[in-house]
């Protein structure tokens, strides 16, 4: 109606006069005017409908307004809506103690932040002061948030330009994790790249000094640098490397974590323990901003009696506890862990394999659970991407295009560089899903015509 179109006007006069917008140059972007949303969909005020292919910023696990999650937060908001974290509070406690009982080994304490990035600087913080040693190791294909310290350890172009301005904290080193279609250690088998990532990695450990490393912080599947799944047997060797030389395994599953990948953790899928594990998005989709650090035994013995110099005025926020509460609850008597890995193994993956087949453009498909990604490619043969490595402006077209085909087709994507990610909400429906990877074929004629 005319009423909804002023309305949405209005939003976005309003956006564009006061809001300052993440990642962007701020004259460059027109932001769309989001009128609401349910489910795997959302809606703007001119009567069109998308699927949201993109779980936002792919932390709708549970879907937009999940009904128990909304009716837990409006619970708690009528009881209490804040109390500072020195308190014991009630969700507070349930929700650490429910995290606890989902994390591998003795993890068994949570530290709450608003967020991932908060996560990942308290973790680093853990682990330097459990260790007395600065560095901290990441890789080169990863994002870890955008405070000082998280931004130091990413590693995309998103980084540079912090360096650029000396903004980024010291003692970050990034090393190549496995990459099999992308070997930086010219594998050709996945046990190939995993014994070689491993000995890279103890080779940077070796001449940095080991000594000095606090910690290695990892994605379990690394995120928006690719969805990338590591080979057998490389993060049991991770953690053999840390056990072996003293240094604190990070990791980091803001994105990989609750329902995902098709496991409460992702580190479920090889049975491997780190000493933190960082959480955000999932555990409650973003409903109130939320993140956390799940911490072992040995590093919460650290602070048993030494002052743990770190802290937010809403660590643990009682909005936020009471929403992972709700979620953990509605995952599980929904089945939600269960149904992402079903969505993989049964409509995903042989969906996105048999595209694959037919759409020259396509080099690569990688994922598991709702989480998956379309390695886009000039050529099958030289695997050469369709878009270069921080592609912007006209370089970045024949993603731009891809992107306007699947939004003109009703579906909302998830595009970094040559890579489109499939990452729909964990509970979206198979029919939903099939109307997506249907809309995704059509669109990619787009990027074929690029093929040579
Ligand atoms: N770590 C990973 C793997 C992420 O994907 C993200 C966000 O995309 C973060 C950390 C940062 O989380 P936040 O944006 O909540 O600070």
């Amino acid at each position: 109606s005319d009423d909804l179109k002023a309305a949405g006007a209005k939003v976005f006069a309003d956006d564009r006069a006061h809001v300052f917008h993440s990642w962007s140059a701020q004259g460059a972007i027109s932001p769309l005017p989001v009128a609401g949303a349910e489910g795997s969909w959302f809606w703007d005020y001119e009567g069109n409908r998308f699927l949201d292919f993109s779980s936002q910023l792919v932390n709708t696990n549970i879907g937009h307004q999940h009904p128990k999650v909304v009716a837990a937060i409006q619970e708690q908001a009528g009881r209490l809506c804040t109390i500072a974290p020195s308190f014991a509070n009630d969700v507070r406690g349930e929700a650490a103690r429910l995290i606890a009982e989902l994390a591998p080994g003795d993890l068994n304490y949570v530290f709450f932040t608003n967020g991932g990035a908060e996560a990942n600087e308290n973790a680093v913080r853990m682990a330097r002061l459990h260790t007395g040693r600065s560095k901290v190791l990441s890789a080169y294909r990863s994002y870890h948030g955008s405070t000082s310290t998280a931004i130091a350890l990413t590693g995309d172009p998103r980084r540079w330009a912090n360096d650029a301005v000396g903004q980024s904290t010291g003692g970050a080193v990034h090393f190549f994790g496995p990459h099999l279609y992308r070997s930086h250690f010219h594998s050709t088998t996945e046990a190939e790249e995993c014994e070689r990532a491993l000995l890279h990695l103890e080779q940077v450990i070796q001449f940095e000094g080991p000594a000095t490393i606090a910690a290695i912080v990892l994605e379990t599947i690394v995120g928006t640098a690719g969805i990338l799944i590591p080979p057998p047997g490389y993060l049991a060797g991770v953690r053999a490397l840390c056990d072996k030389y003293g240094i604190v395994y990070i990791a980091d599953e803001v994105m990989a974590g609750f329902a995902r990948a098709g496991k409460w953790f992702a580190v479920d899928h090889w049975d491997v323990t780190p000493d933190l594990i960082t959480f955000a998005k999932g555990s409650n989709s973003g409903y109130i901003p939320v993140g956390g650090v799940v911490i072992s035994q040995a590093i919460r013995d650290t602070f048993d009696q030494r002052v743990y110099p770190g802290g937010l005025t809403y660590s643990g926020h009682p909005l936020a506890c009471a929403s992972i509460v709700a979620t953990i609850n509605a995952m599980r008597e929904e089945g939600i862990v269960e149904h992402a890995a079903w969505l993989g193994e049964e409509v995903f993956g042989p969906a996105l394999r048999e595209l694959a087949a037919r759409h020259p453009s396509v080099g690569e498909v990688r994922g598991v659970g709702a989480f998956w990604a379309l390695d886009l490619v000039r050529s099958q043969e030289t695997r050469e991407m369709l878009v270069p490595y921080n592609a912007a402006g006209a370089d970045a077209a024949p993603m731009n295009e891809l992107g306007a085909a699947l939004k003109a087709r009703g579906v909302w994507p998830f595009i970094n560089f040559n890579r489109l990610h499939v990452v729909p909400p964990c509970t979206i429906s198979e029919a939903d899903a099939r109307k997506g990877l249907e809309a995704l074929d059509e669109a990619l004629e787009v990027t074929d015509r690029y093929v040579v």
